[in-house]
């Protein structure tokens, strides 16, 4: 057991074009193409400066190119948040790829985000959660210190399966693939990855995104901004007593249509919801676990404190 409950909140740096291609959408997002860049990344600055939380935001390596995207990465950093991989290119079909490519998506996320701003990153996030065991020996052989990418919520599974499934429907391709339903039966907890990934064992630390005990339902932004305030603080109620609350978000979860996301709005509901009533959740949900005794941690010192518990393989 960790001395004290934790809480890290996350937030994939995932810019608008990512959405285009989950969705199949042809043409650019022009007007809106680096949206969570200049507009949401500024706002989860404000948002945690003003609930003093820090944050672990996954970046995107290809994304450092852009001069301003650098600019508001130095400055996230010098705010104490941490700067976490999501590889190089943000491919959704990391895992099918060889074991070179994979290794090269890794080092080169390091590498890009080390250049720009100094900061090389020890924790992983993988494209759209899929991972495999060549995506973990990968992560060994880079050195990363913890992956937070398996996410074992039937629901999200069944969901991604049919949207890409409905988008080939309409003849449209979807960028995203599924995970291997032995994902369902991993540990909702922090944990060493065993073989296959999805068992325990004493590999590379896992910090699993968060389901609630038993039912397994989402406690990630997209679930939390849907509900509003009211039903997100009760959803926040069921997970008191978990060691690590793992909260990922994502850049588009402070933004809305306003934000010149119109083309995205019909088909994504969380679009939909208007920024206030997203900042006005999230307040709410951090308020209510710090009421519970939380303390607020990056996903790096999350890491540390629970490796001291979980002893890996000599
Ligand atoms: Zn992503």
């Amino acid at each position: 057991m960790l001395p004290r409950r934790l809480c890290a909140i996350s937030i994939d740096l995932d810019e608008i074009r990512h959405y285009f291609a989950i969705h199949g959408l042809s043409g650019s997002a022009s007007a809106a193409a680096n949206a969570v860049y200049d507009r949401a990344l500024a706002r989860f600055d404000d948002l945690a400066a003003g609930e003093r939380v820090p944050l672990t935001y996954f970046v995107v390596g290809a994304d450092v190119a852009r001069p301003e995207n650098v600019v508001a990465l130095r400055r996230a950093a010098e705010h104490g948040h941490e700067l976490a991989n999501h590889t190089l290119d943000h491919f959704y079909d990391l895992s099918r790829r060889s074991q070179a490519e994979i290794v090269a998506q890794i080092e080169g996320a390091n590498t890009a985000v080390a250049e720009a701003t100094g900061v090389r990153p020890t924790g992983f996030r993988a494209p759209g959660y899929v991972v495999t065991d060549a995506v973990y020996a990968a992560l060994e052989q880079t050195g990363m210190a913890y992956s937070s990418s398996v996410f074992p919520c039937p629901y999200y599974y069944a969901a991604k399966t049919a949207l890409i499934g409905a988008k080939r429907l309409v003849g449209r391709v979807s960028s995203s693939i599924v995970s291997s339903p032995g994902v369902l039966a991993a540990p909702i907890v922090p944990y060493r990855v065993g073989q296959p990934y999805y068992r325990a064992g004493r590999g590379l630390l896992e910090l699993p995104i968060q389901v609630t005990p038993r039912l397994r339902l989402p406690f990630i932004g997209t679930t939390l901004t849907s509900l509003g305030a009211v039903l997100a603080r009760r959803l926040a109620r069921a997970l008191v007593g978990v060691e690590l609350i793992n909260l990922e978000l994502h850049g588009i979860d402070l933004l809305d249509a306003a934000d010149g996301l119109e083309a995205l709005a019909p088909h994504q509901p969380d679009v939909r919801v208007a920024l206030e009533r997203k900042w006005e959740t999230f307040v709410a949900v951090i308020a209510e676990l710090r009421s519970a005794g939380y303390g607020f941690v990056r996903l790096d010192e999350a890491a540390r404190e629970l490796a001291a518990h979980l002893p890996a393989a000599a």
